[in-house]
């Protein structure tokens, strides 16, 4: 298979603009137009892994985190990044990253992962994503307004969370003059033309704006389509950070940590106390201390994730349980996610999970 494919189907789930500005998600080492023979899984890419993907004939390897986040200026060896992509580009091996733009689809997405194994219910996303709504409007002959939306439909436009086809509509007169130039379908050079139209406008998202013009004007019968774009100020309830949602039953602090040490497999939990019941949980895969206020002004009583500084912790204030569970241990559960994603797909590619625990904490006991 050819490496393209791969990505053009994980970028169909998670785009490459879902992600968050400080990222760099995307195809880092290797040719889209490779034949690849079998992938590699992981969260991190250390040097350990290229072996790993080398003696598994694996020349293919995505990772949750990139490898090459900041620019690089050399790549002599001195540190394990030069390292890794010295090694990849040396035997040939491809390095793909999904990071924050499967953190933020709540589809597929690692934090909704998360939540369902911690049993969320009701679940929502934490910090919907703004930007990335539009609207597209456009005038068309009442009887070709169907075939129109159809097609655009088809592509994914008119979508608001559990609906689809959502479109508004109205009836109205256009007019125009076709010019000595033009070949009008309707209409005469040089002649007024009034004809019944109708408006439609439909939701879409911004990094579909390019293919649905490009579809709207193959379906619209008119020479010149009149259409007009309008940034949304909305956010996007499916795209996001982090992830709110209920638990199955109340719980108390005890019986809550004990859950999450279970369901998450995890050794240690670093938490502030808390004395009320938890029933509303937020949590945020990697790095989340930032969306502590957020997860408190939404009501969570308890806000799971990891890399909490001394300080975030008094900001608790003893009405929010945070659980910090380990920047590692919050997302490994990525590789299985990735795993099942790409077999769903293509059943017959053979995609291999790393062997490798890449987490450079360990814990003393
Ligand atoms: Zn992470």
């Amino acid at each position: 298979m050819k490496l393209k494919e791969i990505t053009d189907f994980l970028e169909s789930l998670a785009p490459i603009s879902y992600q968050e500005a400080y990222d760099n998600s995307g195809l880092q080492i290797g040719n889209p137009e490779m034949i690849v023979e079998k992938v590699l899984i992981c969260l991190d890419i250390t040097e350990q892994i290229i072996d790993e993907a080398l003696e598994n004939n694996c020349n293919l390897i995505i990772s949750h985190h990139p490898i090459i986040f900041k620019g690089l200026k050399k790549i002599t060896g001195t540190n394990y990044v030069e390292r890794v992509v010295q090694k990849a580009i040396k035997y040939d091996v491809a390095l793909y990253a999904i990071h924050t733009n499967l953190d933020n689809v709540l589809d597929n997405g690692v934090n909704q992962r998360l939540a369902q194994k911690l049993g969320l219910e009701n679940i929502n996303i934490l910090d919907p994503k703004k930007n990335q709504l539009s609207k597209l409007i456009f005038y068309s002959p009442k009887n070709d307004v169907e075939t129109i939306l159809g097609a655009l439909f088809k592509e994914g436009a008119g979508e608001i969370g559990s609906y689809k086809k959502c479109s508004y509509q109205n009836t109205g007169i256009g007019t125009f003059m076709p010019q000595d130039t033009a070949n009008p379908r309707i209409g005469r050079r040089n002649v007024l033309s009034k004809i019944e139209e109708t408006r439609a406008e439909v939701l879409i998202q911004n990094h579909q704006i390019q293919s649905l013009v490009e579809i709207l004007k193959n379906e619209h019968p008119y020479e010149e389509v009149a259409y007009e774009i309008i940034e949304l100020k909305n956010p996007n309830q499916d795209i996001g950070t982090g992830i709110i949602g209920k638990l199955p039953e109340e719980m108390s602090e005890k019986s809550f940590l004990n859950y999450l040490k279970e369901k998450l497999h995890l050794d240690t939990i670093k938490y502030t106390p808390l004395s009320k019941k938890i029933a509303t949980v937020a949590l945020v895969g990697g790095s989340g201390s930032n969306w502590l206020g957020l997860a408190k002004e939404k009501g969570a009583d308890a806000f799971v994730s990891s890399d909490f500084k001394y300080h975030h912790f008094f900001d608790a204030e003893s009405n929010i349980l945070i659980a910090d569970i380990g920047h590692y241990e919050s997302e490994i559960h990525t590789i299985d996610l990735l795993s099942e994603i790409i077999q769903r797909q293509f059943p017959k590619f053979a995609v291999l999970l790393t062997k490798t625990n890449t987490n450079p904490i360990k814990y003393f006991k």
